[in-house]
């Protein structure tokens, strides 16, 4: 499989409850590079335009609200098809739904506040990665 970069989001639950050095030596362990890492708090129109994706779902108001809450995590993560693999590792949407081990199913505090996000397909982490990070701040090989 190719050399993949992923757009992970630490989101403001699992911030707020402590859990950044958690999830961080979890993606180390699991064999990410980490080639771009900060700190930083969305807007509720920032959050809005992140999940344009989602503007007609029942859940938006909620979620946007929820993700402008207070700061997040974002990281550009690299392995060999990163994309998928970060989604296996935060586990399923729902954390009741999510395997054991999963980074949802261990720090989750419900659907909407679900500790992590990550990009689901090579388009949409192409979109996160530069909505979040200039291509100088990127520290790849
Ligand atoms: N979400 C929610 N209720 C739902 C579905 C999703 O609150 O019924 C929230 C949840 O925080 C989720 C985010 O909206 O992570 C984006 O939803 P998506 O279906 O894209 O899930 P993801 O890609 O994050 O697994
Ligand atoms: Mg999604």
């Amino acid at each position: 499989m190719a050399q993949e970069r992923t757009l992970g989001l630490i989101k403001p639950d699992a911030v707020a409850n402590n859990h950044i050095g958690n999830i961080v030596k979890r993606v180390v362990d699991e064999g990410f590079t980490i080639v771009a890492l900060r700190m930083l708090r969305m807007s509720k129109a920032t959050a809005e335009q992140f999940y344009d994706v989602h503007a007609d779902k029942p859940f938006y108001g909620e979620l946007t609200d929820y993700m402008s809450s207070g700061p997040c995590v974002a990281m550009v993560l690299e392995a060999d098809g990163a994309i998928v693999k970060w989604r296996d590792l935060m586990g399923a949407t729902n954390p009741e739904k999510a395997a054991e081990g999963t980074l949802r199913k261990l720090y989750a505090e419900s659907f909407t506040m679900n500790a992590t996000h990550g990009s689901d397909a090579p388009e949409t982490a192409a979109r996160e990665i530069s909505f979040f990070f200039a291509t100088s701040e990127i520290f790849g090989r």
